[in-house]
């Protein structure tokens, strides 16, 4: 079966693993800290901070800035579920802005609108997060400009966008945004089976994030109130078991190395699938905005169902006897029952977002996708548009 995503582990890898499995640290060792310092340097930010997750590290985002009761915070409909919920976890409630019809991404527009409409009455809007979904990043250029004229922070849910560029920029992120979270899934841009990781430039947030990561516990003698002996610790804040494990993070230090050489194979497949598709009306490609280098972790393909024989469940169905497996990204968060039991939102809310969804179709693309794997998917598409 070919799938939408999937991870690359070469021997290299693997070895890696096992060092540290023979080693004394299995949690909270060295290895923890050089993947950090490692992820720092790549994405020039002033600190790393690996979790075991990035819906924890989206969680931790949140509150590291305050986020409380009644506060709002702004994300798109086009995300993972994880994004908005981790809204809810801090306590505060989701606001969601139509995304630009172009790169799929949030639409600074749009949120401007929003953060006014907030303001006028009387509620004030306390972080956005924008999605760099696909791979290509958002208009960080436009939201750093909101952000500052209502003072407003930013998170750059960038868990799909390890490698992208932005004004040539690999360190775009932590340029625009205060908080930036990644995902180590395996069907991400580099993997450590579970894992993920918060990068900024401040370090009181940072300072917060890593008290939030075990138990909101310190044995730091200069952030402790008494004197006692090397065993005491004291807690400041309620915070979680968010740790991630050395063996993971030496897995990850070594996929890290690989990220540009995995960027260069989802950008090479991006490029047979867009030669393949563009030169049919059935099929909408994806774009990509001036100055940016789009890192592809997904290849959303936008299918016109009304020209097609089949409907898109068919469609999915016959890929399926083709053992070929798609996916769809995503179902807008604003229609899951969840949302709009809570939240009052509905269909039509967000008519860019769900005109996307309706045609989207998310192909395989992962650095071991071979050629011929690559073709066949082409040709079985195509086979069905031809009927
Ligand atoms: C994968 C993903 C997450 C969540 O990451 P996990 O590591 O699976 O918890 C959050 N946001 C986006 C956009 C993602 O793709």
């Amino acid at each position: 079966m070919i799938s939408y995503g999937k991870q690359s582990i070469d021997e290299k890898d693997i070895n890696e693993v096992i060092k540290v499995l023979k080693s004394d640290w299995l949690t909270q060792g060295p290895s923890v800290d050089k993947f950090e310092a490692e992820l720092a340097e790549y994405f020039g930010s002033n600190y790393a901070c690996a979790v075991s997750n990035g819906t924890a590290a989206l969680h931790l985002a949140g509150l590291a800035l305050g986020w409380e009761k009644n506060d709002i915070i702004i994300t798109s409909p086009i995300t993972f579920l994880a994004t908005a919920n981790s809204i809810l976890y801090c306590g505060a409630s989701p606001k969601f802005a139509d995304i630009d019809p172009e790169s799929f991404t949030i639409d600074p527009n749009n949120v401007e609108d929003i953060v006014k409409n907030c303001l006028s009455k009387g509620k004030k809007v306390k972080g956005i997060i924008g999605v760099d979904f696909a791979g290509h990043p958002c208009d960080w250029k436009s939201l750093k400009e909101i952000s500052e004229k209502f003072e407003i922070p930013l998170i750059n849910d960038n868990c799909h966008a390890l490698g992208a560029s932005y004004n040539n920029s690999k360190k775009y992120a932590v340029d625009f945004a205060d908080i930036v979270t990644q995902s180590f899934h395996p069907v991400k841009h580099i993997t450590t089976g579970e894992g993920g990781a918060i990068l900024c430039n401040d370090f009181k947030i940072n300072e917060k994030i890593r008290l939030l990561r075990t138990h909101g516990m310190t044995k730091e003698s200069n952030k402790i109130n008494q004197k006692q002996g090397t065993w005491y610790y004291e807690m400041h804040e309620l915070g979680y078991n968010y740790r991630i494990t050395d063996f993971q993070c030496a897995l990850g230090s070594s996929q890290l190395k690989k990220l540009g050489s995995f960027i260069q194979k989802r950008q090479e497949i991006a490029l047979n699938y867009t030669s393949a598709f563009s030169k049919n009306d059935i099929f909408l490609i994806p774009n990509t905005k001036k100055r940016i280098e789009h890192a592809f972790h997904l290849y959303c393909l936008r299918v016109d169902f009304d020209k097609l024989r089949y409907n898109k469940k068919s469609f999915f169905e016959q890929m399926k006897n083709f053992n070929i497996n798609l996916q769809v990204h995503y179902i807008p968060v604003h229609l899951q029952p969840f949302y709009k039991k809570h939240f009052g939102t509905k269909e039509g809310d967000f008519p860019i977002s769900e005109n996307f969804y309706s045609k989207e179709v998310s192909l395989p693309i992962y650095p071991d996708l071979t050629k011929d794997e690559q073709d066949y998917v082409i040709n079985n598409i195509l086979k069905l548009t031809n009927e």
